[in-house]
């Protein structure tokens, strides 16, 4: 039964919030909910539609892409193929970074959202994003979890990290998402066992519909449950959504059994856009609507370089763009009837935690708030040593200046609690590890 505060949500506070932020989430939401039913062959006819569309929008507006189309002979972008799109070169970080200002359509420039991340590959990047893309971020995550039951409006809990010091704008934003948008967000850094505690309270109470987070933040969480069972008294939420890193099996299982309920892994970024996410059959289908994946150069086992078109960003378009997680594509239906495409595999972040005073344990993210504030850092990895001291090998633009050494220093401490040294190793260039994956957090510290 949906509860009135949940179906005011629904119906009048989220549709008028996202409306008075300039987003029509809601609207997109309602088209992707009933494009769910589609047949195969209309829904393919209406992805190729979008992939012409941003094509002709780059053609004209955007200086880089036109330059590019003309040199791949895409002269008549209207009729162009789904195979077409491979004649396009990559984008590459480095031409993010180099060329961002050819990659904007001027006539978008004054929607524009800056944003920047630490990525999956430890390089800090600035972007822009645009309110017509972000809608339609959102309303793909909205999509997913109706795939379960859970609904817009519905009652929410977060484990996100967040900025050290909240700012008055925050703590009101904070309140403003939980009396009217029924979502309520929880800071995953300072897990300390008293605070797991005092969030299972808070979740008993609260009794959200869908917990969304970190896996291995959740993982913590649920380790906990498991150690005091009947800490949510008969609450179980309806669905888990894990995000921005790995789901390991051995996560995924120990917070299904602590929860009670099913997990699913959502795949998306900041940069690339919402790229896929699981359904009740647990595979990972794409949102073919927002995202055209390519597989760069696959190895015997199909796994390769993951390039990425977002089909709803016109202020900024990204096509072809190489996001730094690899994996692979399968054209094996699925159950659950779903007309969207499937990843097979994905391999994308793994996660260290810092280690603070007392043996509290810090998402990396926190870490990621503090270093991504210093663009001279072209690259790093953190890497925590057992005495909670830090190396921080980076890749800078120009040597970091005194005070940009000072305020990181100042910033790592403050998330540890604790003063310890930084000793900055600045060098050429960072390998992958082994597997090919970048980590750009590592900790050897243990509570
Ligand atoms: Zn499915």
């Amino acid at each position: 039964m949906t509860a009135p505060r949940e179906f005011l949500a629904r119906h009048l506070l989220l549709p008028l919030h996202e409306r008075l932020r300039g987003r029509s989430t809601l609207l997109q939401w309602r088209r992707l909910y009933a494009a769910d039913r589609l047949d195969p062959g209309t829904w393919e006819a209406r992805r190729l539609e979008k992939l012409r569309a941003l094509l002709v929008h780059c053609l004209r507006e955007v200086p880089h892409y036109r330059e590019q189309l003309y040199a791949a002979g895409l002269v008549r972008p209207e009729a162009a193929t789904l195979e077409d799109l491979a004649r396009l070169p990559v984008l590459e970080r480095d031409t993010l970074r180099t060329q961002a200002d050819r990659l904007i359509a001027p006539a978008w420039r004054d929607r524009l959202i800056r944003y920047s991340t630490g990525g999956s590959t430890g390089q800090p990047l600035v972007f822009y994003t645009d309110k017509h893309r972000e809608a339609c971020l959102n309303a793909q995550k909205l999509r997913a979890r109706a795939w379960f039951g859970v609904l817009p409006g519905d009652r929410q809990v977060d484990f996100w990290g967040s900025p050290i010091e909240m700012d008055r704008q925050t703590r009101i934003r904070r309140l403003k998402d939980r009396w009217l948008l029924n979502q309520v967000v929880l800071s995953a850094s300072h897990l300390t066992p008293q605070r797991i505690a005092g969030y299972l309270d808070f979740l008993g109470q609260f009794r959200p519909r869908l917990i969304y987070g970190y896996p291995t933040v959740i993982y913590r969480v649920a380790q906990h449950l498991l150690d005091h069972p009947g800490l949510l008294g008969d609450y179980r939420p309806r669905l888990i959504v894990c995000t921005s890193e790995m789901l390991l099996p051995h996560l995924r299982e120990t917070i299904a059994r602590a929860f009670e309920c099913p997990v699913a892994n959502e795949y998306g970024s900041r940069d690339g856009g919402m790229i896929a996410h699981e359904c009740p059959e647990g595979h990972l289908h794409l949102f073919g609507e927002q995202v055209i994946v390519e597989v760069d150069r696959p190895d015997a086992d199909g796994i390769g370089d993951l390039l990425i078109t977002n089909l709803d960003g016109y202020g900024m378009p990204f096509i072809r763009y190489r996001i730094g997680d690899r994996g692979a594509l399968t054209d094996e239906p699925c159950p659950c009837g779903l007309p969207l495409p499937r990843l097979r595999k994905i391999q994308g972040r793994a996660n260290d935690f810092l280690v603070g005073r007392g043996g509290r344990l810090i998402h990396s993210s926190t870490a990621n708030y503090i270093l991504r504030e210093v663009p001279a850092l072209r690259q790093y990895q953190l890497r925590q040593r057992a005495d909670h001291s830090f190396d921080l090998i980076l890749v800078p633009s120009r040597p970091l200046t005194a005070g940009e050494q000072e305020q990181i220093r100042n910033g790592l401490c403050r998330i540890l609690d604790e003063a310890v040294a930084v000793r900055f190793q600045p060098t050429d260039s960072i390998p992958p590890e082994k597997s090919g994956k970048y980590r750009w957090v590592i900790s050897e510290a243990r509570c």
